[in-house]
């Protein structure tokens, strides 16, 4: 420990900040204030102090000095999150056992047990993320323990994630990349299954932004365009209602946020469609205030449909219901008299805080809430699985979690009326698992709202489920392909890996009585090699196949023989059958239109260091364009392949290989020609295609290499491929198209 600190150590309360400081720590405080019912200010006072002499002297990439970032932290999780004042100064000290002289001993002895395991729970996290080789399963799994110890440590590293992500654009491109990839694989999933809204949508928005610059620029841009028009319409949208709130003395808020920049973008694409039928997808909030309770949103609902009318198919009661992680709200959506349908989402304040902050308010709502179920049942899921530790659960485990991430949820009842919670696509299977391992088991039939359905039937919201149970066991391996919950789901492996082992002692069995008739001596060493030989995986996998009669015992009698007589066992059969006839796949049309035109030549690409003696090619994955955000990946032969820095195979080698990664950039340079794709989609008429190819072709000087298009019933669907010099040349074009009569949407075809 250096002079300073221990100079200090224990007499943090004497220490003197200067003005500058001082005036931070007042600010950190002020916002401690505001958010919390109870504050021990003196321990943040000193939880400052120290965070600013242990990192005195050290800069961050910006060039700020290091300290800042805890206090961003911190403010993050008092103002944001709204956490406690032990929390506030954990994220103070959060990087000081780590990366100064501070021991977490020194810790514990100026702060107390609970900062310090807050300290050391982090310091744990972010020592999984930093070792390399480790599986993105076995980090899911690590932090999934450190949470079920103290959540707010969980909530603590979010914070820390979302400050440097706020900061990213002072680091290099390739670290950029490398944090943002991990932070939308890792990061938001696990922020939205917490609940934590406003953080994932955050956290999702910065990762495009450094992703796809240019596609995050273009949604930015839209959405300011059409702030205006929106808070218009949702001003007169609203007057009525506002009008008789304020007559009955309601206390209310009203909030109509379009959805976040990464939600539009995903939409987008998903159903490949343009801005302008996405955007307006938003919700409008009536939030109560206090005194208001869950009693008074019937109320307010009912103003609604006094002046509009519902559609009732879209009514969600999620008060009465609350989703799995919590949330509570009443859904209606209404048409206005122009024929709009608009969602209005009506809450009371804690309800919304839970929604926006999901895990960070339940921890503050613990006591006195009613009804938080939700979240309990999620941490007590993740002990289970904890408890049961096998070698190839954790990649099994991340795959459902994974799967029941971002599901939506159905309800279904018993016969007795109870709910019971589902993943979306669960089937009675599931139901059955869900109410008791044994009734999973022993399933044979299912009745859905009283009518005989498969097992497999997939369930809907409101169902009514009775399963028929046998008096033994019914559990069939197929139904892995059947089910979605993480507990049918390992039940039913255990059981195909009990029947496997089974299969496998018969075979044995079987490989035994033979090779006592021939007294074959061999031991188990050699008997793998055999195996290894015939190309099974393990002795084990050999006796299986064997005792599944898919591998004639009669073949390894004889691979057997040959090994004890000459030594060695013969090739495999297997390996010298022929290649089936029709097997060979033709190259696919996407592949076709990649082969490239790409007159590559060292001037158009400049990076930091010299690319005269580097061999580099563009990406066939991707296909950039001058113009593109771009990086460099160091293949093995010693080459640059030029990826797009969205490109979906980078986000793997950014992944696997960071340190592989390097930045280049595009020097300003005309005439090389580039391969471009454009999808348009719009109503076939009789000229359309030499409309387009004489656009293309006389007004812009571009080239156009194919065009391939297709028409089914006035609908018509093409991709043009062309040369062009660069992003801007291909946008014109892009631009020129959508104005032919009939063009519905060109976009740039990835
Ligand atoms: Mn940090």
């Amino acid at each position: 420990m250096s002079e300073t600190i221990s100079a200090y150590k224990h007499n943090l309360d004497e220490y003197r900040l200067g003005e500058v400081q001082q005036q931070y720590l007042d600010h950190l405080l002020e916002l401690c204030r505001e958010n919390m019912s109870t504050l021990d200010e003196s321990l943040i006072e000193r939880a400052f102090k120290l965070t600013f002499i242990s990192h005195d002297g050290i800069t961050r990439a910006s060039g700020e000095p290091y300290y800042l970032h805890p206090l961003a932290v911190a403010e993050i999780l008092a103002d944001e999150i709204g956490m406690d004042d032990v929390s506030v100064a954990a994220a103070l000290l959060h990087d000081t056992v780590e990366d100064t002289e501070v021991t977490l001993a020194d810790i514990e002895k100026s702060f107390g047990s609970t900062v310090s395991q807050l300290i050391d729970g982090l310091t744990k996290i972010s020592g999984v993320f930093k070792s390399k080789g480790v599986k993105q399963a076995e980090t899911f799994m690590k932090l999934l323990m450190y949470m079920a110890e103290d959540l707010r440590v969980v909530l603590i590293k979010f914070a820390d994630r979302l400050h440097n992500m706020r900061t990213l654009h002072h680091l290099p491109r390739n670290k950029q990349l490398s944090i943002a990839t991990e932070t939308i694989e890792l990061y938001a999933p696990f922020a939205h299954r917490f609940g934590l809204y406003t953080i994932k949508s955050e956290l999702e928005d910065l990762c495009f932004k450094a992703t796809d610059p240019e596609g995050y620029k273009f949604i930015a841009r839209k959405l300011k365009e059409k702030k205006e028009a929106r808070e218009e319409f949702i001003g007169q949208f609203m007057e009525p209602i506002r009008e008789q709130l304020e007559r009955s003395g309601f206390n209310f808020e009203i909030k109509g946020r379009p959805k976040h920049i990464y939600s539009i973008y995903k939409k987008m694409m998903r159903q490949q469609k343009p801005f302008e039928e996405i955007y307006d997808l938003f919700a409008i909030r009536i939030i109560l205030d206090e005194p208001h309770s869950k009693e008074d949103c019937w109320r307010v609902y009912s103003f609604i449909t006094d002046s509009y009318t519902p559609i009732p198919e879209r009514f969600r009661d999620f008060i009465s219901v609350p989703k799995a992680n919590g949330y509570r709200s009443l859904h209606t959506t209404v048409i206005t008299n122009r024929g709009r349908k608009v969602e209005v989402q009506i809450r009371t304040r804690q309800m919304d805080e839970i929604a926006e902050k999901g895990l960070a308010a339940h921890w503050k709502y613990k006591e006195g809430s009613d009804k938080d179920v939700g979240l309990d049942k999620f941490v007590s899921w993740v002990r289970e699985v904890l408890d049961n530790p096998r070698p190839e659960a954790a990649q099994e485990f991340v795959e459902d979690f994974q799967l029941n991430l971002y599901s939506r949820e159905i309800y279904a009842f018993t016969p007795n009326g109870e709910l019971r919670t589902l993943p979306q696509n669960a089937t009675p299977i599931d139901f059955a698992f869900d109410i008791h391992s044994e009734i999973g088991e022993t399933a044979i039939a299912a009745k859905v709202n009283g009518k005989m359905v498969p097992l497999r039937h997939k369930l809907s919201s409101g169902d009514q489920v009775e399963i028929i149970t046998g008096k033994t066991s019914n559990l069939n391996p197929d139904w892995i392909n059947d089910v979605v919950t993480h507990k049918a789901k390992s039940r039913i492996r255990q059981y195909i890996r009990q029947e496997k082992r089974k299969v496998a002692e018969e075979g044995r069995e079987l490989w035994k009585k033979k090779a006592e008739r021939y007294k074959f001596e061999l031991s188990d060493q050699d008997l793998a090699k055999i195996a290894n030989r015939l190309e099974f995986n393990s002795i084990q996998s050999m006796f299986f196949s064997i005792g599944s009669e898919a591998y004639d015992v009669n073949r390894l009698v004889k691979a057997v023989r040959s090994f004890l007589s000459k030594g060695r066992v013969d090739e495999p059969e297997e390996k010298k059958q022929p290649e089936k006839p029709g097997q060979i796949e033709s190259a696919t049309y996407d592949d076709r239109i990649i082969e490239t035109a790409q007159t590559a030549n060292k001037q158009m690409l400049t990076m930091d260091g010299n690319l005269d003696n580097i061999k580099f090619s563009f990406s066939k994955c991707c296909n950039p364009i001058p113009g593109d955000d771009v990086v460099g990946y160091i293949s093995r032969n010693g080459g640059l392949k030029v990826h797009r820095t969205n490109c979906n195979n980078l986000k793997h080698l950014i992944k696997n290989e960071p340190e592989y990664i390097v930045d280049v950039s595009w020097a300003r340079q005309a005439g090389n020609q580039f391969i471009g794709a454009i999808k348009i989609v719009g109503e076939d008429r009789v000229g359309l295609i030499n409309d387009i190819s004489s656009t293309i072709s006389n007004s812009l000087n571009t080239n156009m290499k194919s065009i391939n298009v297709s028409s089914d019933t006035g609908a018509f669907e093409g991709t043009i491929i062309l040369y062009v010099e660069d992003l801007k040349h291909l946008e014109k074009v892009i631009k020129r198209i959508l104005k032919i009569d009939g063009i519905k949407q060109a976009y740039r075809y990835e």
